[in-house]
């Protein structure tokens, strides 16, 4: 039987500018399998980070219903989806942003920190290993490549076992050897973990490798 981890129900947003409305997303529908990998493409400015932000939990939707594992995140305050996304969602981002005074492993640690688990330092030093970087365990971000932190803020996102994995450009900043690796890396964690991953991106042959494609453009599914 196939179990859908994040519902999408006629979603519209726009932002509030002074006294105007900036229309972004347009009754945006759409469902996602447990375990499936999946890219949300199109043209910039067209509505991809916002729609991943509201999937997320990062904000709320101006119209419509977000159903991420089951709980509707539509209505829940600050707080409330703060503890759901520490305990179902990763994020990795073009940008990595990782906390340039903590290590690789401190980084690693800081999910489980922000959802009041006791830090396990032998498991963040194994996800480091899995994205093989142990040998940098006590380094900082501004001594590790490009390549690198992303590698680190891989290993972040898979530390509070999420559920689901929102990915926006992953391998944006990186070169393509690089980012060769660092795809075949988040495709090889949802097929050992079963984390479903959705990803950001303007790269159409990363988006062939996925499983479903959700196109949007101007806002709306083209
Ligand atoms: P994409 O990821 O496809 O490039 P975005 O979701 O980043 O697109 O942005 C879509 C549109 O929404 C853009 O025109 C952008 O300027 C606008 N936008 C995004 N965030 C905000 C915000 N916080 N306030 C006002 N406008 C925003």
């Amino acid at each position: 039987m196939s179990t859908k981890i994040l519902q999408i129900n006629q979603v519209s947003k726009h932002f509030v500018l002074g006294t105007s409305e900036i229309p972004v997303l347009k009754d945006v529908s759409f469902e996602i399998e447990e375990g499936s990998t999946v890219s949300i493409v199109g043209p910039s400015g067209s509505g991809k980070t916002t729609l991943l932000g509201l999937c997320a939990g990062l904000d709320q939707p101006s119209e419509g219903t977000i159903t991420l594992n089951g709980i509707q995140l539509t209505g829940l305050n600050e707080d409330q989806l703060a503890a759901v996304r520490n305990e179902h969602v990763g994020f990795v981002f073009q940008n990595f942003q990782l906390l340039p005074t903590l290590t690789a492993l401190e980084n690693v640690l800081v999910p489980l920190e922000l959802r009041g688990l006791k830090p396990n330092e032998r498991d963040a030093l194994a996800l480091l290993q899995r994205v093989g970087l142990g040998h940098r365990a006590d380094h900082y971000p501004s001594q590790l490549s490009g390549g690198e932190q992303q590698r680190v803020s891989i290993a972040r996102a898979f530390a509070n076992k999420p559920k689901i994995l929102f990915a926006d450009e992953p391998t944006g900043n990186l070169d393509a050897e690089t980012s060769q690796s660092i795809e075949e890396m988040l495709f090889e964690l949802n097929r050992e973990s079963g984390t479903t991953l959705i990803i950001v991106t303007h790269d159409l042959d990363l988006a062939a490798k996925t499983q479903q494609i959700i196109p949007i453009k101007g806002g709306k599914i083209a």
